[in-house]
């Protein structure tokens, strides 16, 4: 089931601070949901219409092992539900983020999530049923009746499950204990986002409470002593609650073993990645291959230290610009323009979907009073178009993010041509790789045709910090995650200060501390407890290894030929047709091998030539 939106990662929750109504902007900029439906009332007749419907696939209950044909209706019946409920669901979210203050279109978006979650208990038979039938008499029907065919992998998905399926008892007290199970995440989040004493502290003048919106808005200033009251004040009040972060973070870790081991898995890393169909492998090749290149970022951070013109780096002088922001305009029509310029490379049909974006109102553009902040690509809709919805301010942010969401949008659209219903929805895993590949491909577009070196150093600049955050930095939670678990699954226990311990330990890996090249001082120590992340239950590798997928496909298509835009064609087109690995596989990123690791890294030293390059024309 899909019916959830596929948000960006730099996602804002927030409502946009726009001071228009939404009436006010033309019908050009605001997507079409008459496509859709053509009226609420429509709409209306459709849900009930539905939600009559789904009282029927209680009729199928029991007699799943019954006949090829009963076994091929139910799913037809179920698959084909699911087709109308991801329409439905699309309209409603899509209109409620018109406007968050609407109650009206709020009201409708809850009746409709109540009617989801009844057609998820109607249909809470069907896996359990296949499990029981096994898989033996399973493929003997899909002998028998050649329509079961189209069913033959999700049924696969579904057998393989098993080996991780309890008895029936088990199964229902391990159902009420998650009751109890996000403790610690609740606790964590209450903490950190209500309780947390931060300190008002007086920067530029101004008195500023020092939380976690206003660390990331500071920690960037380019000026030192702000910089130096920010880091410790911020990283300090974390640190006087060491213990309490330290028994949360612990709770946490035994928590995600206790589920782990219960089902009969190995290793918590392995829990949370077999049923995505990802292979551990993937995940410690990363860590291993990250490691091995840690002498690139290191150039990357001397680089730095050079270009902020300092005498020691340090943990605090990371988030500064290597260069001034430039203010660069994009009218919304430029952004076209451009995007469609720079994916040229991806041919005639991605040209036509692109244009179709733009001219059939799949984009809401701009901000409007009460609209959702942030932006987003809604791909669910398999049978009508993906939709975007953009807060478009006119500068290169926003002109990236809707290079960004058009990547998922075009994913979307891609996979639900080619792909039937049952397996257009694409992973997580891979769902990121469309969108970075696309903000590649513009970062090379504007490089070659800018001529202005302060906008070049920029874009540069802009490539570098994205893969030292991305990538580097990434990898190295991941490497903690992976460590923490490890010792929890030895029976280890975990204090705050054991955490604090080992995190330091990797940061100053990664970071070169004992090689002199950026100081990681004591108090980072805690910056762990700042990361909710952790509590996500191995996430955020995927952040790493998507923008290595993606800059590796986009050198190929960048440097290659024909079969290079055909293999990236064939990912987007795949939706769920096969596992995430293969899929990359087939269009040439292979992440169980070092070889788009290699790629990556080689763009990452090639940036950092060609700024040297710059900077020595301009000593000239
Ligand atoms: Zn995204």
């Amino acid at each position: 089931m899909k019916f959830f939106l596929v948000l960006s990662f730099a996602v804002l929750i927030s409502l946009s601070l726009a001071a228009k109504s939404r009436d006010s902007i033309p019908e050009e900029y605001k997507w079409n949901l008459k496509d859709l439906y053509p009226s609420v009332e429509v709409f209306k007749q459709k849900r009930a219409e539905f939600a009559k419907k789904i009282e029927k696939l209680a009729e199928f209950q029991g007699k799943l092992g019954e006949s090829p044909a009963n076994l091929k209706a139910c799913l037809d019946a179920f698959f084909n539900l699911n087709r109308e409920l991801d329409r439905l669901m699309t309209y409603v979210s899509l209109r409620a983020d018109e406007n968050l203050g609407n109650s009206e279109n709020q009201k409708l978006k809850n009746e409709t999530f109540n009617v989801a979650r009844k057609f998820g208990e109607y249909a809470s038979f069907i896996e359990p049923e296949i499990i029981s039938i096994g898989e033996e008499k399973i493929n003997d029907f899909i002998k028998q009746d050649k329509g079961l065919k189209l069913y033959e992998l999700f049924l696969k998905r579904v057998l393989k499950g098993k080996k991780h399926i309890l008895s029936k008892k088990e199964e229902a007290l391990l159902a009420k204990t998650s009751m109890i199970a996000d403790t610690a995440y609740q606790t964590y989040s209450i903490l950190s986002y209500t309780d947390l004493p931060f300190p008002v502290v007086e920067l530029n003048g101004e008195k500023v409470r020092l939380n976690q919106s206003a660390y990331t808005k500071w920690r960037s200033n380019p000026d030192i002593k702000i910089r130096n009251i920010v880091f410790p004040k911020f990283f300090g009040t974390y640190k006087s609650f060491e213990n309490t972060y330290g028994t949360l973070l612990y709770s946490q870790v035994k928590k995600d073993w206790f589920y782990a081991s219960a089902k009969k898995y190995n290793s918590c890393v392995e829990a949370a990645l077999e049923p995505n169909e990802v292979p551990v492998k993937v995940y410690t090749n990363l860590i291993k291959v990250i490691n091995e290149n840690l002498p690139s970022l290191h150039r990357y951070l001397n680089l730095r230290k050079k270009m902020l013109g300092l005498k020691e780096l340090t943990y605090a002088d990371l988030y500064t610009p290597l260069v001034k922001s430039v203010d660069a305009k994009y009218t919304y029509k430029e952004a076209q323009k451009i995007i469609e310029d720079a994916l040229k490379p991806l041919g005639k049909e991605y040209h036509t979907y692109l244009h179709r974006a733009f001219t059939e109102r799949w984009i809401d553009v701009y901000p409007n009073d009460g609209k959702r902040g942030g932006a987003y690509s809604s791909g669910n809709a398999y049978d009508v178009h993906p939709y975007i919805l953009m807060n478009y301010n006119d500068d290169y942010e926003s002109l990236s993010t809707l290079a960004h969401e058009l990547g998922h949008s075009m994913h979307s659209m891609f996979s639900n041509t080619y792909q039937p219903y049952v397996y257009s929805d694409y992973t997580i895993f891979v769902a990121e790789v469309a969108s970075t590949f696309n903000e590649n491909l513009l970062n090379h577009y504007l490089l070659t045709h800018t001529k202005d070196k302060k906008m070049k150093m920029f874009l540069l600049g802009h490539l570098l910090e994205g893969i030292r955050q991305t990538i580097f930095r990434q990898a190295m939670f991941a490497e903690f995650e992976l460590e923490i678990h490890k010792k929890v699954e030895k029976g280890e226990a975990l204090t705050g200060k054991d955490l604090s311990d080992l995190y330091l330990k990797i940061v100053r890996k990664y970071y070169g501390h004992d090689k002199g090249i950026c100081k990681v001082d004591d108090l980072y120590a805690i910056e762990w407890a700042y990361i909710p992340h952790f509590y996500y239950n191995f996430y955020v590798y995927q952040y790493a290894t998507s923008l290595i997928a993606s800059t590796h496909l986009a050198q190929k298509v960048i440097h290659g030929d024909k079969k290079d835009v055909e293999e990236y064609l064939g990912f987007i087109k795949s939706g769920c047709s096969d596992t995430p690995i293969n899929i990359l596989r087939k269009a040439g990123a292979d992440l169980e091998t070092d070889v788009p690791f290699k790629t990556t890294m080689k763009v990452f030293n090639q940036t950092m030539d060609e700024i040297e390059k710059l900077l020595k024309e301009e000593n000239k």
